[in-house]
């Protein structure tokens, strides 16, 4: 069937010039999700024909670059943004799954390790864990392939239904869990029945899903908008406790009530682009409320300045994200803003304050505080968005530089 979506010109463009090839090339994922709920796409994915050589070969090795283990694929980039094109593949026939005697440890019975085999784009699509995440579209003759026969009115209806065996779809490959609960928050979709009880009896087996993709996933969710909404999807349904324990732990709590407003206002500001999308940020926001009550026990209130607080915002900042690991530039990055916080409240030095390093970071985090709880007209004004001392690199002295060899 046919269905008129509005498609960013370069990617109508990267499909262009794969199909000029004579390769098959369709637009896959969340574009296809939010392009049909109206909504801008974060970022797009495209599926075709080509293997991942001859992708390249059409777009020259400076844009592109093969990447990853379990399966290849091509990543291209456009400015600073990196759109990722997948050849084909198929579900992964029994020699794809590895039993717990061969791995060492216990793991369920039909877990995939392996699925790399090329295969057709209708293939590709049985191969999708959800219904609403096997559509292809076409943008050159808006044509949508809707392999599974259920995608378009799933996403219609907004339902989240697994393609086949929903309870064996979770057993392959337990971060699905994870996946069909971020369709539920982001989107507001329910899910179908059959789905969601495969769901409730195969949470446990998130424990099996590897925690570097689990980490992946965190910095995903934090990094977008919909943060607020797909963190009490994981609490309703029981993901939270394994995914992040202590905000679980602390769920039914005023600091947790906090935080998710917080981050309400941080993605409202983010999508109507008061401020970029970054990670640390979105950390910190979620981490605050937890370092505020472990100093003061009141949401809104901040701490004093103390030296002796400073350690104490990293480790509970790292303790709130257990067990993830945040990655060092992350972890510092939000620390970094966290302890700005009492300074730029209580302080007028605005001159030297905006010098200092992550100052635009750390004003975000205030204005975030500052719409949801303070609602003070002068705290905006009194902080320019930008440091007023920019950071120029030293220049060189030309004569003592090292001759060259
Ligand atoms: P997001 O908006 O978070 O990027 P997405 O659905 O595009 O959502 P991606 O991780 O980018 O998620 O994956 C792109 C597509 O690849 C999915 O829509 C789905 O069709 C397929 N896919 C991703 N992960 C899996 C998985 N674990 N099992 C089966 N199919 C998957
Ligand atoms: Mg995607």
């Amino acid at each position: 069937m046919t269905i008129k979506l509005t498609v960013a010109p370069h990617i109508r463009d990267i499909i262009r010039r794969l199909t000029e090839a004579g390769y098959e090339a369709y637009i896959v994922g969340g574009a296809i999700r939010d392009l049909m709920m109206g909504r801008a796409p974060k970022d797009y994915d495209i599926s075709t024909s080509a293997r991942p050589e001859q992708v390249k070969e059409v777009f020259g090795r400076k844009r592109t670059m093969i990447i990853g283990k379990r399966f290849r694929l091509v990543h291209l980039y456009h400015g600073n943004e990196i759109i990722e094109i997948s050849t084909f593949r198929q579900a992964p026939e029994e020699t794809g799954r590895i039993t717990d005697k061969q791995f060492g440890k216990p793991t369920p019975e039909n877990m995939i390790f392996s699925d790399n085999e090329y295969g057709t784009a209708e293939e590709d699509g049985w191969r999708r864990d959800f219904t609403v995440n096997a559509l292809f579209y076409n943008p050159l003759n808006d044509e949508i392939k809707d392999f599974t026969g259920h995608g378009i009115e799933d996403m219609k209806n907004g339902t989240v239904r697994a393609i086949g065996n929903a309870a064996l779809r979770f057993e392959e490959d337990p971060v699905r869990l994870l996946r069909a609960l971020k369709l539920v928050g982001q989107y507001s979709f329910h899910m179908d029945q059959d789905t969601e009880e495969a769901l409730f009896r195969q949470m446990p087996l998130i424990v099996h899903a590897s925690p570097s993709r689990l980490t992946l996933e965190l910095e995903k969710i934090m990094k977008g908008i919909y943060s607020h909404a797909i963190l009490p999807a994981f609490h309703r349904y029981g993901l939270l406790r394994y995914f992040l324990p202590y905000v679980d732990e602390n769920w039914d709590t005023p600091a947790t009530e906090y935080a998710m407003r917080l981050l309400a206002g941080r993605n409202k500001r983010v999508a109507e682009g008061q401020f970029r999308d970054s990670i640390s940020v979105a950390i910190a926001t979620l981490a605050l409320p937890y370092i505020e009550r472990r100093f003061c026990c009141e949401t809104g209130a901040l701490w004093p300045y103390e030296p002796r607080t400073l350690g104490i915002i990293y480790q509970v900042l790292n303790e709130a994200f257990q067990p993830h690991h945040l990655i060092k530039r992350l972890s510092m990055s939000a620390d970094r803003m966290l302890q700005l916080q009492t300074a730029l409240v209580n302080s007028n030095k605005v001159g030297k304050i905006t010098g200092l390093q992550g100052y635009t970071h750390a004003r975000e985090l205030m204005m975030i505080q500052n719409i949801v709880e303070w609602h003070s007209p002068t705290l905006e004004k009194l902080w320019p968005p930008e440091p007023a001392i920019e950071f120029k690199p030293k220049k060189r002295n030309r004569d003592n530089r090292r001759p060259r060899r």
